[in-house]
């Protein structure tokens, strides 16, 4: 492994969150990075998302170590939005969440998260249906408030990426826009694969597959109800919708489905998002749809990321699932601490090798 001190030249592959992410990290602390990546940006899962960085409403019971490697990345959120907002991006869209449910059985499914939040002793509150009209008049009364997250907050994932990109290349990262096939072609010392849900295209021996998410952007016109001020993650029937508001409407999603590279958006996942959503905030029915479209969710065996060395050569920071866009500040700073041979501990759960 070279030391630091060289300040060895690295290859990052795929220009996604992570990627992004690890291309400005290693690139300000004096790596020569090179960063490969497709050209189309829209076909990058980073640009579908919902951009929730939320990892108690996220979290779901027995995923502990999930919650904790979120966790982690989610004392880093505040300071890296910063600066990301210090060039003009504005990134940052809501603050806070709550949650609801529509029937009896979806209540118990909330209560049973939120008991185990509880019992960790995270940040959740019960929530009243006084509290929740008085935070968000638009939804609908029938629903059912649970609870709510003060300290979760939403992002602009396109200009989140944007300026990811912005920041990579004012710290010296060369973007290339190209696709690589063949690792052992790369001249640089080394290489960090993170191209989402295609790694084990680069990388066989990993385990990482598509899930399909389909999700859509809505925009307020003149006369409709204004979009909710926090997320909203209704659970509706034993389905789970989300609405993130944008400064001039909401992203609603998302739909899931193990279906391979399949990026169809369908007129069956639109027509539930639509009605879980409506279900939610029955306002949605005066807004524009302006966007429908369907990322991969790149997801391991035990939904938690590899992130770390894979070979002497070669680091792989992927496999975030539903939680990349929130897991961006710890992947980056755990592979920056990789490449410098000083491992982050914090970061130990999502080794790659803990499968072999
Ligand atoms: C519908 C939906 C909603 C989501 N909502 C959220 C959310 O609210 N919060 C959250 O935290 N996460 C969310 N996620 C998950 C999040 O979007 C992903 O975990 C994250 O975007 C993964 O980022 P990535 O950089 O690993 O992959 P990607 O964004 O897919 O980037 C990989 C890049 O690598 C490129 N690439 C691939 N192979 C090669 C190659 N051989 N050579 C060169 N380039 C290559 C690709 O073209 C792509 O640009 C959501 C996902 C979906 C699908």
């Amino acid at each position: 492994m070279p030391d630091a001190t060289e300040r060895c030249s690295v290859a990052v592959i795929g220009g996604g969150v992570i990627g992004s992410t690890v291309a400005w990290q290693l690139a300000e602390n004096g790596y020569r990075v090179t960063l490969f990546s497709e050209p189309a940006v829209e076909h990058s899962t980073t640009w579908v998302a919902g951009g929730m960085i939320a990892p108690w409403s996220e979290a779901w019971p027995g995923e502990g170590a999930l919650l904790d490697l979120s966790l982690a990345s989610m004392r880093a959120w505040p300071r890296f939005a910063a600066r990301l907002e210090e060039n003009g991006h504005e990134v940052i869209t809501a603050r806070g969440s709550l949650a609801i449910a529509a029937d009896d059985g979806d209540v118990a499914d909330l209560h049973r998260v939120m008991a185990w939040l509880e019992q960790r002793g995270e940040p959740v509150a019960p929530l009243s249906r006084r509290e929740a009209r008085a935070l968000e008049p638009g939804l609908a009364p029938s629903m059912r408030p649970v609870f709510q997250v003060n300290d979760e907050i939403a992002v602009d994932n396109r200009a989140t990426l944007l300026a990811l990109r912005d920041r990579a290349a004012a710290a010296g990262a060369i973007l290339v826009e190209r696709r690589i096939n063949d690792l052992a072609s790369l001249p640089q010392d080394q290489i960090v694969v993170a191209a989402g849900p295609w790694t084990s295209e680069l990388l066989p021996e990993l385990r990482v597959r598509p899930v399909k998410g389909e999700i859509m952007r809505l925009a307020r016109r003149s006369f409709s109800a204004p979009p909710p001020r926090s997320i909203v993650r209704g659970w509706v029937r034993g389905r789970h919708v989300y609405l993130v508001p944008r400064p001039d409407g909401m992203v609603v999603g998302a739909t899931q489905h193990e279906a391979g590279f399949d990026t169809t958006v369908t007129a069956g996942g639109i027509r539930d998002l639509l009605a879980d959503a409506e279900a939610v905030f029955p306002g949605i029915a005066d807004y524009a749809i302006t966007d429908m479209s369907a990322g991969l969710r790149p997801v391991t065996p035990d939904n938690i990321p590899l992130i770390g060395r894979v070979d002497d050569r070669t680091l792989v920071a992927a496999g975030h699932g539903r939680n990349g866009m929130l897991l961006a500040p710890l992947t980056g700073s755990a592979i920056l601490a990789e490449l410098d041979g000083q491992p982050l501990a914090e970061a130990a759960a999502a080794h790659p090798r803990r499968f072999a």
